[in-house]
């Protein structure tokens, strides 16, 4: 089981939508909420710390994501050095959200921040240790 602290940032397209609810319903989450700011018609914002298991979480934040709220990841990060990276590849078929994917082209391997969701699981699969956490 994880507990993560993370800020939701809703569009007003989605303020009154249940998407709070749906982690719950959905995808078996329990949260506190720390802070929120959500009114009518407006933009909205609110600080949750989540918990569940890893599965769940993943799939949580991934409907999050699809739903077009932005998530902020509080506390931390993930980073690649990109001077251990050798574009093997190997972490592309662990990452969940295509954070990690291949360039066509070049063949080099793409390091999406704004998708990752900090689920740690290129960390291990990663041979050259170039995958880490920061806080
Ligand atoms: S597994 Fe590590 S070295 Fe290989 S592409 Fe991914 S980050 Fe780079
Ligand atoms: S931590 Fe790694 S595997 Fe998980 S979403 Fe981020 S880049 Fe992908």
């Amino acid at each position: 089981m994880i507990d993560k602290k993370i800020v939701l940032h809703f569009p007003r397209s989605l303020v009154n939508e249940p998407i709070v609810y749906k982690l719950i319903e959905d995808f078996n989450l329990s949260f506190n909420i720390l802070k929120a700011q959500i009114l009518p018609d407006r933009e909205g914002l609110m600080v949750m710390e989540l918990h569940g298991t890893r599965e769940d979480y993943n799939r949580g934040l991934a409907y999050l994501k699809n739903s077009a709220v932005d998530i902020q990841l509080l506390s931390k990060d993930i980073k690649r050095d990109e001077d251990k990276c050798t574009h093997c590849g190997v972490c592309v078929a662990t990452c969940p959200t295509d954070a990690l994917r291949v360039k066509k082209d070049t063949r080099e391997i793409i390091f999406d921040s704004d998708k990752c969701i900090a689920c740690e699981l290129c960390i291990d699969s990663c041979p050259t240790k170039a995958m880490a956490l920061h806080f």
